[in-house]
């Protein structure tokens, strides 16, 4: 979801989804021994596309037409996994890139799933709950066998939560009796078959990972996230838990903003509090003692952490050499563009990119489909314990592989790649290997 009003246009940069996915593939692959013409095809091009459309009946008696997407980019290490959003400005490029995302994603964290992502074209705050309940039965039911425990395990992602989720695996349940269903979706209900963890674990991720590269010495003198200044794009279910895990580690938060604008606070938030506002207000502007600012204003602000919890291509070339945080920390899917990447890596700002620091919401969606199918209920503190352990692993494995970087070799850069590349590197080969050690069918 290109954010066409990023000012992005202004300097002719592409936002093309499948142009910025290819370019970053590019950027690793070059580093990537070995790999023959064909296989790198292979990875690049998602192995199925479905495409639905379907008519719903609205709250006035008129009908609707929708449009929704399911892609699965690659099966190499297990069935798909990735979420679905709901947003009027989705396409299938953007799903399309966002699958294959997530097959990096779970690659790089040994989360034995492939990449998939869906997405209606829809805008959720014009419809009532029984419009999305609708659009959620016939999108499911279009997909049919498409979706399955052991075949493709949809999860929430933006403008879609347990409800929605509950909805899916309601229907699908509907569609195939006589099983054990549970495993077709997380992100559910706890009494449902959803897990302690899986709410904040993409929000409490975002700071696990960040410590991770702090306590290895990423920045000189900050060992820890305590009394560093953070500003959040985005307060949803990521922001919102990132915020307050944050907060609860001594950061001050500054800055958090939502689609209608942003505050900033320069004494620190308090993202409780901020939460309550939302709840109450459907929005974080104009919470009593702030300042409003708008989201370009967040994004350039003067602090230590910039962490976008929203939309992609929010960093691009029009406005990266304004950011000023000393650390890029994705949580959203795609924020920064390649030429943002570069500009940044110029300046000396880190990015810790979106398939490590957000992937640890994956990693507790495989704890759910787990004990879906053992029938257990694991408590809050052991999801995320073994969840801490398993992105803290992959951290070591990326800040590693990048200490030990030879710079330039072969690409005719000669600086050490950045985060985003070292850590595609690592998930592109584990894929690729993976691929030929299956050995190619027939
Ligand atoms: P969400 O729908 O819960 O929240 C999205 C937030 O972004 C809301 O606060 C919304 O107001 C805000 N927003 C929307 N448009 C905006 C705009 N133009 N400018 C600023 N803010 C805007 O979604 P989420 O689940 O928190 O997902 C956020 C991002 O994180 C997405 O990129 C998603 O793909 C990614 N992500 C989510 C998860 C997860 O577990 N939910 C996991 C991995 C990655």
């Amino acid at each position: 979801m290109a954010n066409k009003s990023s000012g992005a246009g202004d300097t002719n940069e592409s936002l093309d989804p499948i142009s910025i996915s290819e370019e970053q593939f590019d950027r690793a692959a070059a580093y990537v021994q070995g790999l023959k013409t064909g296989l790198v095809d292979f990875l690049k091009k998602p192995k199925r596309v479905n495409i639905v459309s379907f008519p719903v009946e609205m709250e006035d008696d008129s009908v609707q037409s929708f449009q929704g997407f399911r892609v699965q980019h690659n099966r190499v290490f297990g069935p798909g996994k990735g979420g679905i959003r709901y947003h009027p400005d989705v396409t299938m490029e953007e799903v399309i890139s966002l699958a294959k995302l997530m097959t990096w994603k779970c690659a790089l964290v040994n989360v034995p799933f492939g990449g998939a992502k869906g997405g209606v074209v829809c805008d959720t705050k014009k419809l009532s709950e029984r419009e999305l309940r609708r659009i959620t039965r016939r999108y499911t039911s279009e997909l049919y066998d498409e979706l399955g425990p052991n075949q493709d395990i949809p999860a929430p992602d933006l403008y879609t939560n347990a409800q929605t989720m509950a909805w899916i695996f309601d229907t699908y349940d509907m569609l195939h009796p006589g099983y054990n269903n549970r495993p077709v979706v997380t992100g559910k209900p706890i009494e449902m078959g959803g897990t302690h963890g899986r709410h904040e674990a993409t929000g409490n991720g975002c700071l696990f990972v960040t410590e991770r590269f702090l306590a290895r010495g990423l920045i000189p003198g900050r060992r820890e996230v305590r009394g560093m200044r953070v500003a959040i794009q985005g307060f949803g279910d990521v922001g919102e838990v990132a915020a307050n895990a944050f907060h609860r580690q001594g950061a001050k938060i500054v800055a958090v903003s939502d689609s209608r604008g942003g505050i900033f606070d320069e004494a620190g938030l308090d993202p409780e509090a901020v939460g309550r506002f939302k709840t109450e207000q459907g929005t974080v502007v104009g919470m009593p003692d702030t300042v409003t600012i708008t989201n370009t204003e967040l994004l350039e602000k003067e602090c230590d952490i910039l962490l976008p919890a929203a939309l992609g291509n929010q960093i691009h070339a029009g406005n990266a050499a304004n950011i000023q945080a000393k650390l890029v920390v994705e949580g959203a899917n795609n924020p920064t563009t390649p030429r943002a990447d570069r500009i940044l890596q110029d300046r000396g700002i880190h990015v810790l990119p979106d398939i490590l620091v957000n992937a640890g919401g994956v990693t507790v969606s495989y704890f759910e489909w787990v004990q879906n199918q053992v029938n257990e209920s694991w408590d809050y503190d052991t999801t995320t314990e073994k969840m801490r352990a398993m992105v803290h692993a992959a951290t070591d494995t990326v800040f590693d592989r990048w200490q030990n970087f030879p710079a330039g070799e072969d690409t005719g850069d000669d600086r050490v790649p950045d985060f985003r590349t070292v850590a595609l590197v690592i998930a592109i080969e584990r894929v690729a290997h993976a691929t030929l050690m299956r050995g190619i069918w027939p």
